[in-house]
């Protein structure tokens, strides 16, 4: 029996509509292949040129259909010149976030051998891990309300408990799933600064709390700053982490670099209920309409998007061409003949994207 995904497509600004239209073409592609499942696509406007022309960021009625469908695809969003009147950028991927409590902002990082890394990795290493960073609180909670006067600037970090049991709960089940895989250890390391702020003491309490349900994972610590200076030195050592908004956004970056840079870098926010796929990288306004964005983190983060619906509802199909897909773009990577500028190459975005179909077609 043949089942029906509704994905609502948000093209987003700069590079954003480049990048998404080969994905959602690659997309279409294993999806006219598979007897299993069907991709219908509806793509919904938001973002900062929207904002531009409109007045609205993010329209109610693209939230409800977004709300609607069985999963998001966001490319990237908004632009340093369009802003809110207290000059904030436009991000209605962060109007997502909190809409539909997306509280696991998920970032693989993964280097197989024969990829493209700044670091020289021992013999036989490669790299593998998972950043989980909680999406909708931490220091980002009062985003657009933190208090400024002449002489003064405040910003509230929150951490709540209902949100950090179900952030810890994600990074656990997530630690079994890939170890059930033979990916990883089976280990979850609970990022945080513990040592200085309190807040971080009641995170990290928590965290503790939850490794008492998953006896079988290695639960253990370890200070932002440390972790920083590991995922440079041992990286491979890494199996998932979890942290803070502010750390996972600084750390996530970090992540990128590993990958050569943030075109090779997707993400997912997951909720309970929804999830958004997007890449890591912003709109790259220097290089949009040039058509030399790299669309890999997009395709990568597509991928992720088929393999979590596969699990969701329980469609081998869709999980093994999220695995495919994710295998292709490594394998167009390592062969290193369909490279963007921003790796070396003189591919176009479309002749990236079209390496890619190839290679799973082979
Ligand atoms: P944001 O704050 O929205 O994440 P940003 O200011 O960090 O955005 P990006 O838009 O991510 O910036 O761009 C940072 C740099 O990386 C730019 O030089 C841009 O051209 C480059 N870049 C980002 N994404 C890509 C991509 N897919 N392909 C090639 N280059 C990219």
């Amino acid at each position: 029996m043949t089942q029906t995904f509704r994905i609502a497509v948000f093209d987003g600004d700069g590079i954003g509509p480049e990048i998404t239209k080969p994905t959602v073409g690659i997309l279409q592609h294993l999806s006219a292949a598979s007897p299993d499942y069907d991709l219908l696509f509806e793509t919904l406007p938001a973002g900062a040129a929207h904002y531009a022309q409109t007045g609205e960021s993010l329209p109610v009625k693209s939230l409800e259909a977004a709300r609607a469908a069985d999963a998001i695809l966001l490319s990237a969003m908004g632009l340093p010149d369009v802003r809110y009147e207290d000059g904030t950028e436009i991000s209605p991927q962060i109007d997502l976030r909190k809409a539909f409590d997306l509280f696991a902002g998920v970032r693989p990082v993964r280097v197989m051998p024969g990829q493209h890394t700044p670091l020289k990795l021992p013999e036989g290493r490669e790299i593998d891990f998972v950043l989980i960073r909680e999406s909708t609180e931490g220091l980002f909670y009062s985003q657009g309300t933190g208090e400024v006067t002449e002489d003064d600037a405040r910003e509230t970090l929150r951490i709540t408990r209902a949100t950090s049991e179900k952030l810890f709960r994600f990074a656990f089940e997530l630690a079994h799933g890939r170890k059930t895989q033979g990916r990883g250890r089976g280990r979850v390391t609970c990022v945080d600064k513990a040592n200085v702020f309190r807040a971080f003491a009641f995170f990290r309490g928590i965290f503790d709390e939850q490794a008492k349900d998953f006896p079988e994972l290695i639960a253990d610590h370890a200070y932002v700053d440390a972790t920083a200076l590991w995922m440079v030195q041992k990286p491979w050592d890494f199996d998932v982490l979890v942290t803070e908004n502010m750390f996972g956004d600084i750390l996530s970056d970090l992540g990128a670099g590993l990958m050569g840079g943030l075109g090779m870098a997707p993400s997912a926010d997951i909720g309970l209920d929804h999830a958004v796929f997007q890449p890591c990288h912003g709109s790259a306004p220097d290089i949009a309409g040039q058509g030399m964005a790299n669309p890999m983190a997009m395709i990568l983060s597509a991928g992720m998007m088929l393999e979590w619906l596969g699990e969701r509802h329980d469609v081998a199909a869709l999980t093994h061409d999220g695995v495919r897909l994710r295998d292709a773009v490594e394998s167009v990577m390592r062969k290193g003949e369909s490279l963007t500028p921003d790796f070396g190459g003189a591919a176009s975005t479309a002749d990236a994207a079209d390496a890619v179909c190839a290679m799973l077609d082979t």
